[in-house]
């Protein structure tokens, strides 16, 4: 049996892009590995969205084509995903072993790709590049993802692709291209199927959700989607990523009163606490806006969790604008956060702005500040759950105890708590016993 390995780097929209790639390669009679030895097919799944990534991409093909150089059976190297899309024949170029460079448009054609690159000479090399972006039609490939083979119990469900915004230091709309939203119908009948092999939650994933259905006539809104998803029979639990505050509407915020299976958790990016760098960002919203959204979800939800992205040492970011970013945090008090360093992508129009650089070790000192601020801020609500009795959908065993199972809470803090696999996919009650930096332990309550 021919093996695939595929080592993905980045956000959500890649995990997703990677469990396609298995399921559909899976079809031509492909076992996944773990190893990336044994592989016929060595597939990365990149992320350009910063510099760091993009550079594990290129210690990974060193590695991969290693394999591909000393094994006396071919094997073949592609490179999917963003920097893919960015890169595309330079990546061919610059590597001329490399046997496939496809962006993320291209992964309903994986099969027919790697057939195209493959070669039965060992160190053989075709050079095959597929970053065409679809249309609307090709993109509607729901039914060649095979719901029999998820086995979990939650899935990420695309509900659109691409992004119309231009935030100035983002390649993501270079990368993936326009929005386009995926038919609401068939998003339905890909989440009817899930539930129907015991996937509990769904996650729903775009780059703009929020934005979603806009640009079709007579589409479903965001808001209309998740009722429709919440009235699928088998799904208890539903979550969607990202969000633009700009785009978050009163339609959302409704959803949050109206349909219990929503869960009491919001990652909403909201990147910096100064409305002057968010006007250089090209956010289209300010402070204000970000703390009336907070003030209406919780509101809505008084148990509503928000975590969210910054961007710290983004250019012109004066010290006066850092401690913006730094009472926000304190304000909304986020439970957790993704933080980085403001990093150069090309294409970008935040390029433009680099005479205002922040000095690398400026940006350095805010993020270790920031971080840690963030983790004495999780850590307190953390142990403030402790004693508290929460519903826990059981994910599977613990990574690192026997007889230890873990699942998230509906505000996705992670649990692990003795019990027995038979739990797995049932939302049963857990008390609290301790709060760390990360995550819970708990006890069944039954
Ligand atoms: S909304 Fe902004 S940050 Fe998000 S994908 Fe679009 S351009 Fe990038």
């Amino acid at each position: 049996m021919k093996k695939v390995f595929v080592q993905t780097f980045g956000c959500q929209m890649n995990v997703y892009d990677t469990g396609k790639i298995h399921a559909l390669l899976g079809k031509d009679g492909f076992e996944s590995t773990d190893s990336m030895n044994d592989a016929d097919v060595i597939i990365v799944n990149t992320c350009s969205i910063r510099e760091k990534p993009e550079l594990k991409l290129h210690s990974f093909l060193g590695d991969a084509l290693k394999i591909k150089r000393t094994e006396d059976r071919p094997v073949t190297v592609a490179v999917a995903g963003c920097v893919a899309q960015q890169e595309g024949q330079k990546l061919l170029n610059r590597y001329r072993e490399l046997d496939l460079v496809f962006g993320p448009d291209a992964v309903p054609r994986v099969r027919e790709l790697v057939d195209a690159a493959r070669s039965d000479v060992p160190r053989a090399t075709k050079q095959v590049l597929d970053t065409e972006f679809l249309d609307l039609e090709t993109y509607a490939f729901a039914s060649e993802l095979d719901p029999g083979s998820t086995g979990q119990v939650g899935a990420f469900v695309t509900i659109q692709k691409g992004c119309d915004n231009k935030c100035t230091f983002c390649i993501v709309p270079t990368t993936r291209g326009p929005e386009v939203s995926r038919s609401s119908d068939q998003i339905l009948e890909e989440v009817k199927g899930l539930a129907d092999t015991g996937v509990r939650e769904i996650t729903l994933i775009g780059q703009n959700v929020n934005s979603y259905g806009l640009k079709v006539a007579g589409e479903r809104t965001f808001a209309q989607l998740l009722y429709a998803v919440s009235d699928v029979p088998g799904v208890e639990r539903i979550r969607y990523t990202t969000s633009h505050p700009r785009d978050m509407g009163p339609d959302v915020i409704q959803a949050y009163r109206d349909l219990p299976k929503l869960t009491s958790h919001l990652h909403l990016p909201v990147q910096s606490g100064s409305d002057r760098v968010l006007r250089r960002m090209k956010r289209f919203y300010n402070r204000e806006h970000y703390l009336s959204l907070v003030d209406q979800l919780r509101d809505a939800r008084p148990d509503m969790v928000l975590s969210t992205d910054f961007i710290l040492g983004f250019p012109g970011e004066t010290d006066e604008d850092f401690e913006q970013t730094m009472s926000l945090l304190d304000e909304v008090a986020f439970e957790s956060s993704f933080s980085f360093k403001y990093s150069q992508r090309p294409g970008t129009s935040a390029l433009r702005l680099l005479k205002d650089e922040v000095a690398p070790d400026v940006a350095q000192a805010r993020l270790v500040r920031l971080q840690q601020r963030q983790r004495e801020i999780s850590i307190a609500a953390h142990e403030s759950l402790s004693g508290q009795t929460m519903d826990v959908l059981v994910e599977g065993p613990s990574r690192y105890d026997e007889g230890v199972v873990c699942g998230r809470t509906s505000t996705f803090k992670m649990i692990n708590f003795p019990g027995t696999l038979d739990l797995v996919g049932k939302t049963v009650p857990v008390s609290v016993i301790r709060g760390f930096t990360n995550s819970l332990r708990g006890e069944w309550v039954h």
